[in-house]
């Protein structure tokens, strides 16, 4: 059919990277439009993801902060829990922040065109107007027409091929509507993900198993981070299975009945009330009819770019997790705004150093940049530089001092390449040491930039004066 509109830049899906471009491609006086099947902007980070799991975290993890103030003299009765005011409050959450990117999108004058995208040709997509719910498609097609299109179409839930369909197993979107609160759960995939649904379920009242196929939970990060977080979760787990496989999942009246393989793992069946199935994500690449403009998709669904976002395609670009790994929300941003960059006709490349990465269980496990194990593995020669909190004013005074802050330094040039932090908080103070890795500081940089006192990003500094050989003095 004729094209209805013709636009500079069409990005397709309208999470964080495809609003992220859409609004950086306005601001740069191009017409835009976004395509998404949802009734709402924000794509999983907002909707399913990011913000509604930390809308729940931020609950749990006041009422687990709570218990420790007993060993203060300060009790609190029972908590009450009324599930559906919980469920509402994280619902008014997501509220705010997607009628918040709607009035971007109508300030900026982005077009948001709801329906279901397919490519039909190098300059047009093919719109089956949704009726916001993602699959409910209705016979109305457009034809939308664009000179540049940025592919922001995300990813999805890894479906295991042997598990059946039941209410009570369910994926992180099933976990996020929070019906109610099982006894007991299994977590299928010890990663960021699965572990920090479990906290919430947990201190609602669920007892945890997790089972995992590597060796460790929370893969990517350093183990002597995760370690901490671990000695102080423990008493979330009646079972924590590392080294096994899930072989079979069946769906009884009385419960989902789990077998696991593994040199440690249980002979027998395992009965649970809930089972939540955090094995991954995978990219929507091979859904979006690429091939009709001749974009290449590999055989797992990832679309490849160089450094300007672009595809083999020059005038079509693709970012967030259907780029590839890490699917974070804050790297999908940086990417849409590389890709606006370029179709507005400035030279912008991918150059970030380092992505962070932040489980935010209870304590927090924050990592950036050259971790020990990639160091390791990479033969890169570091020195690092660990400061205790149990060595911290404000965490002591806090009553968490369990946590430690370590930074990993280039050990010919002395330049700062990685950091970790684990303890209450880590994830709002990881920024600093990106920037630092950013800005290309040393030791001393770190070290001698004054921090306010007491406060747990302190310990930045002092870590970087343990480096220095100084005493940290500050108690
Ligand atoms: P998405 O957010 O996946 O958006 C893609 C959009 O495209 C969707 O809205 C989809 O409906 C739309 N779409 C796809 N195909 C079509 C089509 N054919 N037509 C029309 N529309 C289409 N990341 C963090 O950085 N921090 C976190 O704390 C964090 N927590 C998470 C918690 C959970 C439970 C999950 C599942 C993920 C979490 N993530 C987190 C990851 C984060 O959500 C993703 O990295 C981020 O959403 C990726 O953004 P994106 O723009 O690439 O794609």
């Amino acid at each position: 059919g004729a094209a209805e509109a013709e636009y500079d830049v069409v990005v397709l899906g309208g999470g964080p990277g495809g609003y992220s471009a859409a609004f950086a491609a306005a601001d740069q006086g191009l017409k835009t439009a976004i395509i998404e099947r949802y009734a709402t902007l924000g794509g999983v980070c907002l909707n399913v993801g990011c913000i509604p799991s930390k809308a729940l975290l931020h609950n749990a993890a006041v009422m687990d902060e709570v218990k420790h103030l007993a060993a203060n003299g300060i009790k609190f009765a029972e908590p009450e829990i009324d599930i559906d005011m919980l469920r509402g409050y994280k619902e008014k959450v997501i509220g705010k922040l997607t009628t918040g990117l709607a009035g971007m999108a109508k300030a900026r004058k982005v077009d948001v065109i709801r329906g279901n995208a397919q490519f039909i040709s190098a300059n047009h997509f093919e719109v089956t107007e949704t009726t916001g719910t993602g699959k409910d498609e209705t016979a109305n097609k457009k034809v939308v027409a664009f000179k540049n299109a940025i592919i922001a179409a995300g990813s999805r839930v890894t479906q295991l091929p042997f598990i059946p369909q039941d209410p009570r197993i369910v994926d992180s979107t099933g976990a996020l509507e929070l019906k109610a609160v099982p006894e007991k759960m299994l977590i299928i995939g010890g990663g960021i993900i699965g572990l920090e649904m479990g906290t919430v379920y947990s201190t609602l009242g669920a007892r945890l198993d997790v089972v995992e196929m590597m060796d460790g939970l929370m893969q990517g990060a350093d183990r002597d981070l995760v370690k901490v977080w671990q000695k102080m979760n423990e008493y979330r787990f009646d079972n924590i299975m590392l080294n096994t496989k899930t072989v079979g999942v069946e769906a009884k009246e009385d419960g989902i009945y789990v077998t696991f393989e593994g040199a440690k793992a249980p002979t027998e069946p395992q009965r649970y009330d809930l089972v939540l199935v955090a094995a991954g994500r995978q990219p929507n690449g091979l859904l979006i009819g690429a091939d009709k403009a001749g974009v290449a998709v590999t055989e797992r669904g990832f679309i490849n770019v160089d450094k300007t976002q672009r595809t083999n395609v020059p005038h079509i670009y693709a970012i967030g997790d259907i780029v590839g790994q890490p699917m974070l929300a804050h790297k999908a941003v940086h990417e849409g705004h590389v890709a606006a960059e370029n179709c507005a006709g400035h030279k912008a490349f991918f150059d970030a150093r380092v992505i962070p990465g932040v489980a935010y269980t209870d304590p927090e496990v924050a990592w950036v940049g050259v971790t020990e194990e990639i160091a390791k593995r990479d033969g890169i020669k570091i020195t690092k530089s660990v400061f205790p909190w149990a060595a911290s004013g404000r965490a002591i005074a806090n009553g968490r001092d369990e946590g430690f802050t370590k930074l990993i330094f280039d050990a010919e040039t002395g330049l700062i390449i990685g950091g970790g932090i684990v303890g209450t908080h880590a994830g709002d103070m990881i920024g600093e040491i990106c920037l630092a890795i950013e800005m290309g500081c040393d030791a001393e940089d770190i070290g001698k930039t004054i921090h306010p006192h007491p406060t747990l990003g302190e310990s930045i500094g002092m870590a970087a004066e343990v480096a220095l050989g100084v005493c940290t003095d500050l108690p």
